[in-house]
């Protein structure tokens, strides 16, 4: 059996509902996901706190972690840094956990490009008026931030075709087990279980002709 957890990428436009799904996905599979913590020189928002939604460090710090090769990937996004922490999610792979990576389009074919086995999952709200919706009754940015999201948004657009599924959050509940069952369905694929196909080709060939 192949042991090792996925790679999972899950992005969507700013205010789809990512940070949301991803926090009840852990809360009701906690023990089979493990999610990555990025770093971004953006401010933490009210009610955020450094090591639990992001590391929060300044732009020269990031820029030590680039050198230091101690980054998967890092993509700018509307003025702030972003970045995966290479340590924790191989030891987390290593442990058989699938870990997520939430994170932008940028970063998104950047890992696949490294890491190609990566399951890519796109998340977006039913419509761009829901989408904006949503971003204002958030009420953590101002309407120009917002506004830079929208057309950020629109941008993004245009890479969905290179995720592999496409997941709409209308109805959270619906939506968390939706994306839950497709990861179930990616541990299936026979492109993941070599190593059972393997022994079981052999086991097959030392019972022929008992
Ligand atoms: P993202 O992480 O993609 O930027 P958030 O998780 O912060 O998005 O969600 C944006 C806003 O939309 C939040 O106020 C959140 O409560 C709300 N939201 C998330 N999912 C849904 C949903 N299925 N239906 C209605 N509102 C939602
Ligand atoms: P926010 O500021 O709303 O928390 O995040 C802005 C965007 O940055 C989101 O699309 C989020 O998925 C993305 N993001 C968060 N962490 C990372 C990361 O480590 N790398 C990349 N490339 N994007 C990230």
């Amino acid at each position: 059996m192949n042991t090792k957890g996925i790679l999972i990428v899950v992005s969507g436009f700013s205010g789809a509902g990512k940070g949301t799904l991803m926090k009840e996905l852990l809360n009701r599979y906690e023990e089979r996901y493990a999610l990555s913590i990025s770093a971004t020189t953006r401010q933490p928002r009210e009610g955020e706190e450094h090591g639990r939604e992001y590391f929060f460090i300044s732009k020269e710090e990031f820029e030590k972690m680039i050198a230091k090769e101690e980054l998967i990937e890092y993509a700018k996004y509307v003025e702030n840094y972003y970045g995966t922490p290479r340590k924790y999610v191989e030891q987390k792979l290593n442990e058989g956990k699938d870990v997520i990576l939430e994170i932008e389009i940028q970063g998104a074919l950047k890992v696949k490009e490294k890491f190609p086995d990566t399951l890519l999952l796109f998340v977006s709200p039913p419509g761009a008026e829901e989408l904006k919706n949503r971003l204002v009754g958030r009420g953590t940015e101002t309407m120009d931030v917002i506004e830079s999201r929208m057309s950020r948004a629109a941008e993004e657009a245009e890479g969905m075709e290179e995720y592999d599924y496409l997941i709409i959050n209308d109805t959270l509940d619906e939506c968390v087990e939706q994306m839950h069952a497709v990861i179930q369905g990616e541990h299936l694929r026979c492109s993941r279980n070599t190593a059972f196909i393997e022994r079981i080709k052999k086991e097959l060939k030392g019972l022929k002709g008992e």
